[in-house]
């Protein structure tokens, strides 16, 4: 039985691990469940699970979450305040930690858990992005296991030997070539740059074959996702990002390939349904039941391939260039998206600036140092956030 803490468990990726757990009650037990604003799924989901904790981030959200649980007599202990997450995430009770918050928010409870050696089913690339060398170092001065469940690198992991680790020199002697990295393309995908310059939050939010939160549908719009991706894959894999191609197919049914020095390429194929690689990570390595249906090739009956566009998706080369110029650069480009995500989605910045505003802030930012720890790695996020909300202020007024 694994005990299970789920950060991030009112989102997208939070909804679609519970459901893997609630088909599978005889493997997983929810030791926690943490939330943010929307605390009448969080009570509806502690009612549900049972959990032995809830993580709320202050006070206001405790008291009115307890107030929930009160009148439906749930005896669910309700921690709040900065520390919480790390609490629920560390705890020697815990064995696997699913962390889906979204954004920077998610860093300090997932190294919280990568330094308790927790096993960490990642969606929060983000985390993992900004922090890179501090990160892959927590996991393996503890031990931690990171299980991708981003759904390329869950596909890349399935195609590889077993037993890769992560960080640099994973792969050394597994005679990997290459990894294909997939894209859909987005809802953009075959917009010209003039629509694209006028597209709206609740456009970009639209995305053809996944249903997910708002910053990452914003991010697969603009393509940063899939720069954020490589990233991602170059920390996990430890793969030279030259080695590392990224190709749109517009089904979303092959999630990632490998290819090996004799020419083999391996791929893993599946319905765009999350549930999939959460599932792989959960049972990992025995396989389980995620609820998502059979695939019916002959109705599939294309699959489609095409080289990513880099005049209307520069946000591809402004990953690759973060990645050139170092961990410092990686983590503004993160932040700095962030803020622009959060700027476009409030209707301060049009579709178009999310990418300018990245690509001003990284030339603002300089060059610094890689970060030792995770207060460096705070300080570059904080700096690039103020740089890249300076430049909206400017553009605004
Ligand atoms: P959602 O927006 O649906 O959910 C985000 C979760 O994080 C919610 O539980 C939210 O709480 C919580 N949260 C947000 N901000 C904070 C904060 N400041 N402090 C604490 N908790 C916070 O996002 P997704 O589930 O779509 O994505 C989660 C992560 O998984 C992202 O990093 C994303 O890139 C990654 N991912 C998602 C995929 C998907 O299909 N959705 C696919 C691959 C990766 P509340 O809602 O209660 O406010
Ligand atoms: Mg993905």
């Amino acid at each position: 039985m694994q005990s299970i803490t789920v950060l991030g468990a009112t989102g997208s990726i939070g909804d679609s691990t519970l459901d893997v757990i609630a088909r599978n009650p005889d493997r997983f037990r929810v030791f926690a469940l943490s939330g943010r604003e929307r605390i009448d799924r969080l009570a509806s989901l502690c009612l549900r699970f049972r959990p032995k904790y809830a993580a709320v981030p202050g006070a206001v959200e405790a008291a009115s979450l307890q107030a929930m649980l009160r009148v439906s007599g749930c005896r669910v202990e309700v921690i709040d305040g900065p520390e919480a997450l790390a609490q629920v995430a560390a705890h020697p009770e815990v064995d696997t930690v699913v962390a889906a918050i979204v954004g920077a928010a998610g860093l300090e409870a997932t190294i919280a858990a990568a330094r308790a050696g927790k096993r960490i089913l990642l969606a929060n690339k983000e985390a993992l992005v900004m922090a890179g060398p501090v990160f892959v170092q927590a996991c393996r001065e503890s031990g931690a296991t990171v299980l991708p469940i981003d759904s390329e690198h869950n596909a890349i992991f399935q195609c590889l030997p077993p037993g890769a680790g992560i960080g640099a020199g994973a792969l050394d002697g597994s005679g990997v070539r290459r990894i294909l990295l997939t894209a859909s393309g987005g809802p953009f995908r075959s917009w010209t740059l003039e629509q694209m310059r006028a597209a709206t939050p609740e456009q970009a939010c639209a995305h053809p074959n996944w249903s997910m939160g708002r910053k990452i549908s914003v991010d697969s719009a603009t393509m940063m996702n899939k720069g954020l991706e490589l990233i991602e894959a170059q920390l996990l894999f430890g793969v030279a990002q030259a080695d590392i191609e990224i190709v749109v197919h517009p089904q979303s049914v092959i999630h990632s390939l490998v290819e090996y020095l004799d020419g083999s390429v391996l791929a893993q194929l599946g319905h765009p349904d999350m549930r999939t690689p959460i599932a792989h990570a959960l049972g990992h390595p025995a396989r389980i039941a995620s609820g998502v249906s059979v695939l019916d090739l002959a109705s599939i009956a294309r699959l489609d391939f095409e080289a990513p566009d880099p005049l209307r998706f520069p946000c591809l080369r402004l990953a690759r260039e973060a990645l050139r110029d170092g961990p410092a650069a990686v983590c503004a480009l993160n932040a700095s998206n962030e803020i622009a995500v959060d700027a476009f989605l409030r209707g301060r910045i049009g579709f178009c600036e999310i990418a300018q505003l990245s690509d001003a802030v990284l030339q603002d930012f300089g060059s610094h140092p890689a970060p030792r720890d995770v207060n460096d790695v705070l300080a570059l996020d904080a700096k690039a956030r103020t740089l890249a909300a300076d430049r909206i202020l400017r553009t605004v007024a």
